[in-house]
């Protein structure tokens, strides 16, 4: 079978702007993360260590909303991910879904797995390839204990929704093009009508092309099924467009967060300000963009088995001050909730820094 997808929509910042849902939905968060760590036992020079995967991370989604999730390979977001979902048991930390206090340490209660469901990155190998479209989406609609009548209406219906012609439910994953078999997956963590969707690198593994059909379906989804998105990518351009939140993790915490808006515009981590500067240039003649995080990344890359003390970014910051190496920064308000943990800004410190410190909240020139 040939995509049916037909001329991709240019990723419209805008336009996805006016798609997305209505200002008039509550703003109560529906899920919120409390100071949740995850740490592994792995080997390492022939002794059991601790690696630090998730350490100490606070945020929270609003209902309807998109929050998205970015940092480098390694820092944590996947982990989180699966945190978030049930599909791993964090080593400490709470959660709170929809007003109700939710353990991430322990297995989950029935009724609180069918509201949280994940979509992945390789649409191919999520798939049972022996298993028909239709088995697929109705696979947790059966572990859920539906009904046959229920489950046979919700995957005609979802398949539907998603965009495919209805005779694809009787084909195998291989007889799809990957868009198609991504659009396969969605349906399938949408059969439980869940209340908040992680998408892990859902689009990643996609064509340009292919991956804006995609992101507008998962818009169009939101606003249809009033779905509440984790969004969790490397690729910061698609970030900022379907992205209504954004925070920013960096080995395994959580280094800065605010609206999409504020925190492209003005990012204040030194880590945020290196990540946007490396966003490749439109213009050919433009070779200094990706200057920045290339220096940053030819000094020590810290292990999560031995982060540096302090501020785990020092490093690599080009702004480190010795008390970075003492004293963790301590998340801060700056404006309209956006949170930097950082010693250049007021109140991430324990004690005032000296003014000459402090820099100036628009961003430093790197
Ligand atoms: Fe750089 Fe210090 Fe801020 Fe960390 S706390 S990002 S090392 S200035």
């Amino acid at each position: 079978m040939t995509e049916i997808e037909t001329t991709p929509d240019l990723l419209d910042a805008p336009a996805a702007e006016a798609a997305r849902p209505a200002a008039t939905l509550p703003e109560r968060p529906l899920m919120e993360l409390l100071d949740v760590s995850k740490e592994f036992s792995v080997r390492s020079d022939g002794k059991r260590v601790q690696l630090s995967a998730v350490n100490g991370v606070s945020l929270q989604v609003r209902e309807g909303r998109t929050l998205g999730i970015v940092g480098e390979s390694g820092c944590g977001k996947s982990t989180l991910a699966r945190i978030i979902v049930g599909l791993h048991q964090a080593t400490s930390g709470e959660m709170i879904f929809d007003n109700k206090q939710i353990s991430t340490t322990k297995r989950r209660p029935r009724e609180v797995v069918e509201q949280m469901q994940m979509v992945f990155q390789d649409p191919s190998s999520a798939l049972n390839p022996r298993a028909t479209i239709a088995e697929s989406v109705a696979f947790p609609l059966q572990v859920q204990g539906r009904s046959s009548k229920e489950i046979a209406a919700r995957v005609k219906q979802v398949i539907a929704d998603v965009g495919l012609p209805a005779n694809y439910a009787t084909s195998y994953p291989h007889q799809l093009s990957g868009g198609q078999r991504q659009r396969v997956n969605i349906a399938r963590a949408l059969a439980l009508q869940p209340r908040l969707v992680v998408l892990d690198e859902a689009v990643s593994a996609l064509d340009k092309s292919i991956q804006a059909q995609v992101l507008n379906l998962l818009t169009d989804l939101q606003r249809e099924y009033q779905l509440t998105y984790v969004f969790i990518s490397h690729d910061l351009n698609v970030v900022e467009y379907i992205s209504d939140d954004v925070a920013v993790m960096y080995l395994g915490q959580v280094v800065e967060r605010g609206s999409a808006a504020s925190l492209y515009e003005k990012p204040l981590h030194p880590y945020t300000q290196l990540l946007l500067s490396s966003i490749p240039s439109m213009d050919p003649a433009d070779s200094t963009r990706d200057q920045p995080l290339d220096d940053a990344n030819n000094k020590e890359i810290p292990s999560p088995i031995n982060p540096p003390s302090g501020c785990r970014f020092r490093t690599r910051c080009p702004h480190a001050m010795a008390i970075c190496a003492e004293e963790a920064p301590r998340p801060s308000n700056q404006a309209d909730d956006h949170v930097v943990a950082c010693h250049l800004y007021p109140g991430s410190s324990s004690t005032s820094l000296p003014e000459q410190d402090l820099r100036s909240l628009t961003a430093p020139a790197l």
